[in-house]
């Protein structure tokens, strides 16, 4: 998937006004001797832009219009470090209430609905956003923001509530409440529209089997927007990405360069309208593809697939990009293996073999197993790994987070 000429002649516009602007970012530009682009090269030998860059520029140097054009700000606050500010013009608030009205729309959500909006209000983009896109849908909002349960649970039965935005973890907890307290034939909910995180399958079936709806996974993060700039159809093959809006591209994060679609890589992002605070480039280090061919929904609007992970954790072998959650995706469709697993990369004999080691029980034929698994990540991942079947508790546990890749090629 290529820059197309509109998406050039918008991007060329952001340099320029950043540039003019002489901001943070435009500094950065010019020094780099950044004017514009013209084409397709030009656009890929831009420059990458960084969390850290953002947080070099706290508080407001990012701004890239007269202050009396900001009307808000919100801000994203990392576990560590200075906080990102993202200041936002009347135009972009507008925008972004446009792009999430799509997304409701794209999930048949209409103006008679009525949506319960659990996350939180304030600095950050997640409450207010979903608020927005519903009053431009002209739907009825229950602003709610988080916690408080049995008020939750009071007004999705008074209000009749039908569509629920919540976190995949609250939309579990009020799934498991509303079964607990045996409510259910006085919940009116239809659809969830759920912000987009890790979640696993099983977790997203038991959320949609016990509440009885459809899910939705709407994607974005505070430094381009904030949640709505893609969300997934009814065909739930992947989440449309506004490209009107935002230019999608997928990299080796190692190398940097685009990868071809369908293979996974970091997602990476350039606003092409925004005024408040434009980006060029930003690495999310979100880990996704490009899902490549066409929606059966007949939308041309690209998609990406549930993100993988964080592109810190990506694993490289035989010019495969993998990453761990791939192989614990395969190894749950295996009722006799644990949930325990370790990679181990090596050079050896002037080859790179990889080893998966995987537990199971005494009864189950471990040579029979290993060729299975073998086959099952050759044809999901792409390469070949030895297999390697143990006793359950002989891999190591700890009470951290378990070290599953273990990589001495370079050691
Ligand atoms: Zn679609």
């Amino acid at each position: 998937m290529k820059i197309n000429e509109q998406q050039l002649k918008l991007v060329d516009r952001q340099i320029k006004r950043l540039v003019a602007a002489d901001n943070f970012y435009g500094a950065k530009l010019k020094k780099e001797g950044i004017e514009g682009v013209e084409t397709v090269e030009d656009f890929l030998k831009l420059p990458f832009s960084h969390k850290q860059d953002l947080r070099d520029a706290y508080p407001l140097g990012l701004m890239a219009v007269p202050e009396e054009e900001i009307v808000r700000i919100h801000s994203s606050s990392g576990t560590t470090g200075t906080p990102v500010i993202i200041p936002y013009t009347a135009k972009d608030v507008d925008d972004w209430a446009e792009m999430f009205k799509r997304c409701y729309e794209f999930a048949g959500i209409t103006e008679k609905d009525r949506i319960q909006i659990t996350p939180g209000y304030g600095l950050w983009t997640a409450g207010i956003g979903f608020q927005n896109g519903a009053e431009k849908l002209k739907a009825m909002a229950v602003p709610m923001g988080p916690g408080n349960t049995d008020k939750q649970l009071q007004f999705m039965m008074d209000m009749k509530t039908t569509v629920l935005c919540a976190t995949s973890s609250y939309a579990l907890l009020l799934a498991e409440e509303i079964e607990k307290r045996g409510i259910k034939d006085k919940v009116y909910l239809k659809k969830g529209v759920i912000g987009s995180e890790r979640w696993g399958e099983k977790m997203r079936k038991r959320i949609s089997t016990e509440l009885g709806i459809e899910l939705y996974d709407i994607y974005g993060l505070t430094e381009i927007y904030g949640p709505g700039i893609g969300i997934n159809c009814k065909y739930d093959q992947g989440m449309h990405i506004w490209d009107d809006y935002v230019y999608l591209e997928i990299i080796d994060p190692a190398t940097g360069e685009n990868v071809p679609d369908g293979e996974f890589g970091e997602i990476v992002l350039t606003t092409l309208v925004k005024e408040g605070a434009p980006l060029i480039r930003y690495r999310t280090h979100d880990i996704s593809r490009i899902i490549p061919g066409e929606c059966p929904c007949g939308s041309k609007f690209p998609r990406i697939d549930v993100i993988q992970g964080r592109s810190d954790d990506m694993v490289k072998f035989k010019g495969v990009n993998f990453f761990p959650k791939q192989i614990e995706e395969i190894l749950a469709l295996y009722p006799e293996v644990s949930s325990e697993y370790q990679i181990r990369i090596s050079h050896l004999e002037r080859r790179d073999t990889l080893r998966l080691y995987v537990e199971t029980t005494g009864d189950v034929d471990f040579m029979q197993l290993s060729k299975k698994l073998e086959a099952a990540v050759k044809s999901k991942i792409g390469f070949t790994p030895i297999v390697k079947v143990v006793e359950v508790g002989v891999l190591p546990r700890s009470e951290k987070k378990t070290k599953r890749v273990i990589d001495e090629r370079y050691e």
